[in-house]
This record gives structure tokens, C-alpha cells and sequence, in this order.
């Protein structure tokens, strides 16, 4: 499998075109925007896009889906079904943000704890992790040791909890039960600024590093 990633809209979020070698299926990750810098990257590497992947509904990881959809015939796979209430309100928070007009929509498949994804060839593990928005999820390639987690955990710091139906709690224990298992060895890309792995945040993030938790 292999990524690319570019980060789009005024806030720098990190989407990821993910393909497939043999087959050069693909799918992006997290279209927030700028879909004319994404497509034209699609393009250029020759790939067939065949879905969309999404985290969580906030606007940077979200806005652009269902254009994106409509244009390339896309199936939109995630995020879990308790961030419908975030895609309902695409819309006017485009708006009040000044990103172009978003519609609403309804993915073709809710995601939750256990499902798979594929693309191509390839199999993605989906994880539930709630805290920074109910419906989060998190999408892990085993061979490869890859995550893709959207706003749930970045290099040095955790997702913001105080939106609603956010929760601090809940989201130290989806970091640390049920993505800090994955393994130390794993890489993940976070929403936003620079890769990281696991088993560096367990040793240095400052909210949830082993020695914080005895
Ligand atoms: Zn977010
Ligand atoms: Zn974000």
C-alpha cells in the first residue's frame, strides 16, 4: 500500500490518498477541501479512485466528500454513525468558516469497532475511537503498521474534547486502550502537522504518556 499525503483547507489538515500498488486502486482519506490539488495528484500517479474514507464529520476532514463523491462516482465508507449530527451541520459551518459550500450527506456505510475496509486489494481495520467527536474513527493497515487518526491523537498533543459530545476522558481511554495496543512500531498520520509513532507518544506526549498513568 502506499500513501500520499496533502494537507488541504486553511487549517492544514493532512488528506491522504492511499492506493493499492498492483491493483492502483485507491481512496482517499479525509477530503476537506482543495479537491483540485487532490484529483490533480490522483491524476498524475495514474490511480483509480474507488471510495472515500472518512474519520470523523468535522468540516477540514469532511467538506468536500460529497462533491468529491459526485464527481468520481465515490462510495463514502465511515465515519461511525454518532458523527451523523457533525455531517448535518456542513453546511453552515463551511459557511461561517469561509470554506466553499458543503453539502450534506449520508454515507453508504457506517463504520465501528472491528469493521474492514478495502482498498483494492488491500485490508484497513477500522477502530472506534470516541472523545474528540462521538463518531471518530481510526483506520490501521497490519502489514504495514500504518494508522491513519484523524484528530484523535497528533505528534505531542491529543484532539481538542470541549465540542459537543466531546469528552477527555473518553479520548485519553481511546488513545490508550485501543490505539496504543496496535504497537509501539506503528506510524500513524494524524489530522494535522507531522507523522509520528506510538511508542514515541507513549514515552513523550504530555497528556497521554505511559508515566502519566503509573
Ligand atoms: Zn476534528
Ligand atoms: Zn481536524
Amino acid at each position: 500500500m502506499k500513501a500520499l499525503i496533502i494537507p488541504v483547507t486553511p487549517f492544514q489538515q493532512n488528506c491522504s490518498v492511499i492506493w493499492d500498488e498492483r491493483s492502483k486502486r485507491a481512496a482517499v482519506v479525509d477530503p476537506g477541501g482543495d479537491l483540485d490539488r487532490v484529483l490533480a495528484e490522483v491524476d498524475r500517479e495514474g490511480l483509480q479512485l474507488e471510495k472515500i474514507l472518512l474519520t470523523h464529520g468535522h468540516l477540514d476532514h469532511a467538506a468536500a466528500t460529497a462533491e468529491l463523491a459526485k464527481l468520481r462516482h465515490l462510495k463514502i465508507e465511515g465515519p461511525h454513525r454518532d458523527d451523523q449530527f457533525w455531517i448535518d451541520q456542513l453546511p453552515e459551518a463551511t459557511q461561517r468558516f469561509g470554506f466553499p459550500p458543503a453539502a450534506a450527506f449520508t454515507p453508504d456505510r457506517w463504520l465501528e469497532q472491528g469493521d474492514q475496509v478495502s482498498v483494492g486489494d488491500q485490508i484497513l481495520e477500522v477502530r472506534h475511537c470516541p472523545g474528540h467527536t462521538p463518531g471518530h474513527v481510526i483506520f490501521f493497515h497490519p502489514q504495514q503498521k500504518f494508522a491513519w487518526v484523524g484528530d484523535v491523537i497528533f505528534a505531542g498533543s491529543i484532539g481538542r474534547s470541549d465540542f459537543p459530545r466531546g469528552d477527555h476522558q473518553t479520548l485519553v481511554k481511546s488513545i490508550r486502550e485501543n490505539l496504543f495496543p496496535l504497537g509501539d512500531d506503528v506510524r500513524f498520520v494524524p489530522g494535522h502537522g507531522p507523522l509520528s509513532t506510538f511508542g514515541q507518544e507513549r514515552q513523550t506526549n504530555p497528556f497521554v504518556a505511559d508515566h502519566r498513568f503509573g
